[in-house]
């Protein structure tokens, strides 16, 4: 009998692509291949990429530079580049490196098999049309770890953020029906995880092509269906934040007080060029009822630096709405200008260490701010959910608060394992971690 052929995954930036690793590997699966742990024994290496940053995409071609000589020792090795890096640059991908056997982008994982045939009888391919019908409804994504889960519930985005590559790489915003999202929660839940995650670049503007509901009803369902498990979504628009979200979040002990909120700039001339449809007014409006309703949410955002004609004043708008809404965490980056977006023709004018200044900034102001936060976070007590050994000390454990702040704890006496909720007592903090005690 002939041996199965295997494949190593290797994925690279946000959690929709985690995801999408997840249905390739059931789609590969089902066709008969394996999925490897390590490269070494495999036969086929898939590179799952990001095209968000142009750091994200020089780490890639800086792989494919890596691989070559990989290859050189492995010669029948098939190596395929996916996602959003593929959607994007096409053809060039295949010109620019001779490693690839074929390139396929987001809505064309269901072709992979036929790929892969090729690929073996020597044929390199190209796989990158848009298919703005193409959810992946049908196909239960190979999960490995057994605690908690991601759920995709919509795909690509309508928004065009003047910066934002996504609705070029993964096409037109389309939902999930609900029917078959409670139907992957349902089967979830009786494998016994612990914690979803409800995906989508746009979540909260969801809304189910067959029962016509929006993201709070689904929400609602299934944490209402299952007690048990916790629930989180990411990523909110401001744009899309309902009175009914807000309501529903704070309605259910099992929906986990943390929200992704991206602000990205304080500055409103700044937030236009940007196309987020939203003022800081309204923004800030926003935080204010969700913390009316939900006082101990967290909150974390993305802010970009350095964006295209922003002026001293402008940034500074920024740090003043960081100080104002005392964010959890952020997600900071410097602006980099990506092909093809509207913001590719605004002049990127700001010399990069004036950008990297900001963004310093920017970062400094934050940390004292996650830090002061985390110290008040002292004598609490949190439920969280233990992940595993901590990274750092394997001799401590690390667990996750409903509030997503990292708790790392001595192990007690008592038998813990993953998956486990418990009551952990907050002892010390820094701005990007809290210790705890068991209780
Ligand atoms: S909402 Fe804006 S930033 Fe987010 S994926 Fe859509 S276009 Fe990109």
């Amino acid at each position: 009998m002939q041996e199965k052929k295997g494949i190593y995954i290797e994925t690279y930036g946000c959690q929709m692509n985690l995801n999408d690793s997840e249905i390739v590997s059931s789609i590969v699966q089902e066709a008969g291949f394996l999925i490897e742990k390590k490269i070494e024994k495999a036969d086929m290496i898939f590179i799952n990429t990001c095209s968000v940053r142009e750091n994200a995409e020089r780490r890639i071609f800086e792989r494919l530079i890596h691989l070559k000589q990989y290859k050189k020792r492995k010669p029948r090795l098939i190596v395929a580049l996916l996602g959003c890096m593929a959607k994007n640059l096409q053809a060039e991908l295949l010109e620019k490196s001779e490693i690839l056997d074929f390139v396929v982008g987001p809505d064309e994982y269901r072709k992979l098999p036929e790929l892969i045939r090729e690929a073996f009888n020597k044929n390199r391919a190209l796989a990158v049309q848009p298919n703005n019908a193409e959810t992946y409804d049908d196909i239960i994504p190979y999960r490995e770890n057994s605690i908690s889960a991601f759920v995709s519930i919509m795909r690509g985005c309508n928004n065009f953020c003047s910066y934002c590559v996504v609705p070029y790489t993964r096409g037109r915003e389309r939902s999930r029906k609900s029917a078959s999202i409670v139907r992957e929660v349902k089967s979830l839940s009786k494998k016994g995880i612990k914690e979803i995650t409800f995906l989508g670049q746009n979540v909260n503007s969801y809304f189910c092509p067959e029962s016509k509901i929006h993201f709070a009803s689904l929400l609602e369902n299934c944490a209402a269906a299952n007690p048990h498990i916790w629930f989180r979504f990411m990523t909110s628009h401001p744009k899309d934040m309902s009175d009914e979200l807000i309501e529903v979040i704070s309605s259910y002990e099992n929906i986990c007080k943390h929200l992704h909120f991206p602000l990205q700039s304080g500055a409103n001339r700044i937030l236009r060029m940007m196309n987020r449809k939203y003022t800081y007014e309204h923004y800030l409006s926003l935080v204010e009822k969700i913390r009316l309703k939900n006082p101990d949410c967290a909150i974390s955002t993305d802010i970009i630096s350095g964006f295209p004609s922003e002026t001293i004043e402008e940034h500074k708008q920024t740090l003043s709405a960081l100080k104002t809404i005392r964010y959890d965490s952020a997600f900071m980056f410097k602006y980099s200008q990506r092909p093809r977006t509207k913001a590719e023709h605004f002049p990127d004018d700001l010399p990069e260490e004036e950008k990297i200044r900001r963004l310093n900034e920017i970062i400094a102001l934050q940390s004292s701010i996650s830090r002061e936060l985390n110290k008040n976070e002292i004598g609490k007590i949190h439920l969280a959910l233990v992940e595993g050994k901590s990274k750092r000390n394997p001799k401590q454990w690390r667990a996750r608060s409903g509030t997503n702040k990292l708790i790392i704890f001595d192990l007690p006496e008592v038998e813990i394992k993953i998956g486990d909720l418990i009551e952990l007592k907050i002892t010390k903090s820094t701005s990007a971690t809290l210790f705890g005690e068991f209780v």
